[in-house]
């Protein structure tokens, strides 16, 4: 199989979204990263572009286009210099649509689709919980029937857009069965009393928007159901593929957007009377980190492949996701230890590329939890 699956017919989308993130976002996220903040305008003006349906039918606004568009999208967003915007962007159209897209009533798509993909409206995914996070069975917000629809209680941690979003796409227990039984997906508006979130500080991500939610008998009516009743856990497992593949692309744009700026510094950065590219050891280490980009970019796009030509790709995705998370870090420290003193300030953009870097052995996933897959899948 080639290992890249794009087409000439890519090329310019691939453009045109490296247009954007390079005069629209690059030189303004310092700014969003110290605010802690990207504004919601963003999701206005790349919605204008069609990026944010890129994959979502014409009828609801959408370009009538499929994975490997948004795959263009999300591996060009991640040379914007800050994960946060990458994440809060990708979140919206990566993982927290998917599933009305996928098993919304045409209604939901109406209310929440359209609205989305127009910009309209920001969403996001909320399953996690302050005591259900790899353990995704373990979840406890529960719902209760009341008349007309349910009201929700409980508490949902690490929400990528969890401030902004006008609803949550969400996983609750509206049955008292445990694991995985009694699960399902509601749509919950934002603005309403029973709904209130709070931002998280953290490591990287600065600009990007994570917050700890309450639901404290948020009301949610009936056709607000998302898929079947008790059948959610299915919901929750369906999109899995998408989003790690997604962050295995992601991880290979940031890598690849680090060793291009290291490059171009060491040919410019003199030492001892003559550029830094001119000592072999720093070149064999330039070498090495190449060499790990281009393994990863094979195996997620070799994932990506079979993805989109509908295989259970279930042992590629997640070695891709496993294999680039911790390579990201990896190459995007070692390039800041390329930079020297430089590598440490702000300015140069590395020591935030790094920080961002370490979230994706975490989230969507950890690493160990991807093993524990691959465990399974390779009958070990
Ligand atoms: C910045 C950020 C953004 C996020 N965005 C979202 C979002 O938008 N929506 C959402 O729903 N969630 C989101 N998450 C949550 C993320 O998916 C979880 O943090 C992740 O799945 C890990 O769960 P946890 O934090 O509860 O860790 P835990 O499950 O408590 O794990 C702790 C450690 O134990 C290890 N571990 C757990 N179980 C096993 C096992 N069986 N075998 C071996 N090791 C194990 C883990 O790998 C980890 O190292 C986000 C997280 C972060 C940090």
């Amino acid at each position: 199989m080639h290992p890249s699956p794009f087409t000439d017919e890519h090329d310019d989308l691939r453009a045109a979204v490296r247009r954007f993130v390079e005069t629209e976002l690059r030189p303004n996220v310092r700014e969003w990263e110290d605010a802690r903040w990207f504004p919601d305008a963003v999701f206005h003006r790349a919605a204008e572009l069609g990026f944010l349906g890129l994959k979502y039918p014409e009828e609801y606004g959408g370009q009538g286009g499929d994975h490997l568009h948004d795959a263009v999208w999300t591996e060009e967003l991640a040379r914007c210099g800050s994960g946060g915007v990458a994440a809060g962007l990708g979140a919206h159209t990566g993982i927290a649509t998917p599933p009305i897209w996928k098993f919304g009533t045409e209604d939901q798509k109406r209310r929440y689709l359209a609205p989305a993909v127009a910009g309209e409206r920001i969403a996001a995914l909320a399953i996690t919980e302050p005591d259900a996070g790899s353990d995704v069975a373990a979840i406890r917000a529960r719902a209760t029937r009341v008349d007309g629809g349910w009201t929700v209680r409980g508490a949902k941690t690490y929400i990528t857009n969890g401030v902004r979003a006008s609803f949550l796409v969400t996983a609750v227990k509206t049955t008292g069965e445990g694991g995985h039984h009694g699960l399902s997906f509601l749509l919950v508006d934002t603005d309403q009393p029973g709904v209130s979130a709070s931002p998280l500080e953290k490591m990287g991500w600065h600009a990007g928007d994570t917050a700890l939610i309450a639901l404290d008998d948020a009301f949610v009516p009936e056709e607000n159901l998302l898929g079947r009743e008790n059948e959610g856990f299915a919901l929750i497992m369906a999109n899995f593929q998408w989003e790690r593949l997604m962050m295995a692309l992601g991880a290979v744009g940031a890598m690849q957007d680090a060793y291009d700026r290291t490059v171009a510094y060491v040919k410019r950065r003199n030492a001892f009377g003559r550029p830094l590219s001119g000592f072999q050891a720093l070149r064999h280490k330039l070498v090495d980190l190449a060499t790990t980009i281009h393994a990863g970019r094979c195996t997620t796009h070799d994932a990506l492949a079979r993805f989109v030509a509908g295989e259970n790709a279930i042992r590629e995705v997640t070695m891709a996701k496993l294999l680039t998370q911790r390579s990201a870090f990896e190459v995007i420290d070692a390039c800041l230890q390329l930079h020297g003193g430089a590598g440490y300030m702000e300015e140069h953009e590395i020591e935030r590329m790094a920080r961002d870097a370490r979230l994706g052995s975490i989230g969507g996933g950890t690493d160990e939890i991807m093993r524990e897959i691959l465990g399974k899948v390779l009958d070990l």
